[in-house]
């Protein structure tokens, strides 16, 4: 039995979203040309921008297309600081889009703590917000994510939203992980800017947005021909963009698409735990995304459990995808002060849209299998 379990790396194509897609290679155009096939290419670019908005309740005009989750977190800070940002607040949990986005800006980072429970500390801001004032050449842009790419924990994003603006500051939330896990509503997070990614809902690799919103400052990043109303040159990716917005409006119409994974997940959880107690669920105290277990079995490293996984048809992986294919420690189960041993024995489970209940409970039988013969090892390493 094979089982793709790794739909927070990249969630496999909805078909609606490839045959958008095909339509729209089909058809062929510039979305910037005025003749016939230029028209019909924008008219798909601009349902697309209809259908995003539509979906994480924002205008349509404030969406603005990019190359994925990545691009809409750099174009966020870069337009923070270009605005007169000083200061980026980035929680300990976020991802490397933005983390690093940061790091780069040369703007002061500060690093904004989680709890153990894996949530955002709110007195951390709460205190922060009253020590450190968001007068014009002050501006904090804060930065946090809707949910952990690793636990699946969801972030009090309206309650940090509503501080962060009563006090005047940006505010960044990265919601690449949200769409067909969870409700993400743009206008109720309170956020200027929302980072989105059609790989992660079941459209294609490579086309994303970043949602602005009125009175929140956009400057380019990628100069050019002075697409996406200036705030984003480059000829637009029209059959991607297309198939981001069928992947969406499928995810939407997908009524028992939360329960459905959150029984899978549970499934798979409560069968792990009865065999295996000496294994940790990280994040299983807070409110998680429905498809996300994360567990650690010390002693087990990390890249072990994916090889054996691996081996037996399984795709899952340790923590977070990274792009040199190694595998590394968890960065979030260490801002969740883990402990020794956790990190580094990280399993990352995600089920999605197209998993079954024999695909859940096969890779059960097969994890239990591999930890039957890993735990005398296991048990001697810790
Ligand atoms: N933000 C989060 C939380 C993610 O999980 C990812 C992808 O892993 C990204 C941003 C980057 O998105 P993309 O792969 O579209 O660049």
């Amino acid at each position: 039995m094979n089982a793709y379990l790794d739909h927070n790396a990249t969630s496999p194509i909805r078909p609606e979203a490839a045959e958008a897609m095909r339509a729209a290679l089909e058809a062929g155009g510039n979305p910037s040309s005025v003749h016939a096939a230029g028209r019909a290419a924008r008219a798909t670019v601009e349902r697309a921008r209809a259908a995003v908005a539509r979906f994480v309740n924002a205008r349509t005009e404030d969406v603005i297309f990019t190359a994925g989750g990545t691009e809409a977190d750099n174009l966020a800070v870069h337009s923070a600081k270009a605005a007169g940002a000083r200061r980026i607040a980035v929680s300990a949990i976020e991802h490397e889009a933005v983390a690093e986005a940061a790091a780069a800006s040369r703007l002061e980072v500060i690093v904004w703590p989680v709890t153990a429970a894996g949530t955002v500390d709110l007195n951390w801001l709460d205190s922060h917000l009253k020590t450190k004032s968001e007068g014009a050449g002050t501006k904090t842009l804060f930065a946090l994510m809707a949910a952990n790419n690793e636990t699946g924990v969801i972030q009090p994003i309206a309650d940090a939203g509503r501080m962060i603006c009563e006090a005047g500051g940006l505010f960044l939330v990265d919601a690449v992980q949200m769409p067909g896990k969870a409700a993400f509503n743009f206008a109720d997070a309170g956020a200027h800017y929302a980072a989105l990614s059609a790989h992660k809902v079941g459209g294609p690799l490579g086309a994303g947005a970043l949602v602005a919103s009125p009175d929140a400052p956009v400057t380019r990043l990628i100069h050019g021909g002075g697409q996406e109303k200036n705030r984003r040159s480059g000829t637009e990716n029209g059959p991607a963009i297309a198939g981001f917005a069928a992947a969406l409006d499928t995810a939407a119409s997908d009524e028992d698409l939360f329960a459905r994974q959150r029984a899978l997940r549970d499934r798979i959880e409560t069968r792990l735990r009865a065999s295996a107690p000496d294994i940790a669920i990280w994040g299983a105290d807070a409110e998680r995304l429905p498809n996300t277990i994360c567990l650690s079995a010390p002693g087990w490293p990390s890249e072990v459990q994916v090889i054996a996984m691996d081996l037996n048809g399984f795709a899952v992986s340790a923590g977070a995808a990274c792009s040199s294919g190694k595998v590394r420690r968890s960065r979030a189960l260490d801002a969740m002060g883990a402990g020794a041993g956790h990190a580094e024995a990280a399993l990352r489970v995600s089920v999605g849209w197209n998993t079954t209940q024999t695909q859940a409970d096969a890779f059960a039988d097969a994890w239990l299998n591999e930890y039957e013969r890993a735990r005398p090892k296991a048990r001697a390493a810790v």
